[in-house]
């Protein structure tokens, strides 16, 4: 639109399509036409309260092309961004920790709108550029592949350990492709047995949620975004053994920790990682983007873009700005 408005989702209670004006550039920001974006299981636990208040822009994962910035070179470049917005000062700042920074604003999460829009406004120092070997959807999934590797930033997984993935949704699918590649002998329990022959290209075990018999793990990795499996991703855990987390709930998810202490379990809370790695992983493995693209939407519809991705089993949906 060329009045100083722009079409954008937001979300006050529910998400809604609406035209709000179009975002500012300030100094050291870049301004960035949205061209891609994906919703994720985080847009959907705002939707659901995770983040109390939230009341605006939603949506982190996306690709674009720069319009504006300070540094004219970049104008016209294709772009993603990191999704926290760090003040670069703190002590995890300057270890290289901004995602850890207190002071920070998240992209479509807290304090700052986020890509469900024409456009969006980001620190330049957190814009990263695509190369043209990256296709648009694989550069929306940059961030949940980050995230996805920031469990092997996190526990050293060897060719002999034993590890369960709780979980084949979106995020579950990237954390399996990323696991694969320490040697590991890797069981994936998901509901959905159509997904399972996604798996065909990766050497792990599929098992159907009903079917699987609990055993003792090295590594137990849960994202499947739901409470109730929590007691039984820690009964899987094996004494001595890591529990990673990668959901976030809404509300207080009643858990039993006894088993945590008995067994001497590390539990290993873990959510976004860094996107150069992410980069590196795409070009230099299979990344399963066409198995995880669920239905594209424009924009304009966002709210059944909501509605869909909110199903059981949905897996990524897109939002196109044409
Ligand atoms: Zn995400
Ligand atoms: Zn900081």
């Amino acid at each position: 639109m060329t009045d100083g408005t722009m079409a954008a989702c937001i979300i006050d209670d529910t998400p809604r399509a609406t035209i709000v004006p179009k975002p500012r550039r300030r100094a050291g920001e870049v301004l960035i036409r949205v061209t891609l974006a994906g919703i994720c299981n985080t847009d959907l636990e705002i939707v659901r309260g995770y983040v109390p208040g939230f009341n605006g822009i939603p949506g982190h994962e996306f690709v674009g092309v720069v319009e504006e910035a300070d540094d004219s070179r970049l104008v016209g470049k294709r772009v993603t961004a990191e999704i926290n917005c760090a003040c670069g000062q703190c002590e995890y700042c300057r270890a290289g920790l901004g995602r850890h920074c207190p002071t920070r604003t998240v992209i479509g999460i807290i304090n700052r709108d986020g890509c469900f829009a024409e456009y969006m406004a980001v620190p330049q120092e957190n814009v990263v550029e695509i190369p043209d070997t990256i296709s648009a959807p694989q550069a929306v999934l940059i961030e949940p592949t980050a995230a996805a590797l920031e469990i092997l930033d996190q526990v050293t997984i060897g060719k002999t350990m034993n590890v369960l993935l709780l979980g084949y949704g979106k995020l579950g699918m990237l954390i399996a492709h990323t696991l694969i590649t320490t040697g590991c002998t890797l069981t994936i329990v998901g509901k959905h047995p159509r997904k399972s022959r996604s798996c065909g290209n990766i050497p792990a075990h599929y098992v159907p949620a009903d079917d699987f018999v609990d055993g003792q793990f090295d590594v137990v990795v849960e994202a499947t975004g739901n409470p109730a499996v929590l007691e039984r991703a820690i009964a899987n855990t094996k004494p001595r053994g890591t529990l990673v987390l990668k959901s976030t709930y809404a509300g207080n998810p009643p858990v039993n920790l006894s088993p945590i202490v008995v067994n001497e379990i590390t539990l290993v809370g873990s959510r976004c990682g860094r996107f150069e790695a992410a980069l590196a992983f795409m070009q230099n493995h299979y990344t399963p983007v066409e198995p995880l693209i669920h239905k594209t939407f424009p924009l304009t519809d966002a709210v059944q873009a909501f509605t869909e991705a909110a199903k059981p089993g949905a897996l990524k949906v897109l939002l196109k700005n044409e």
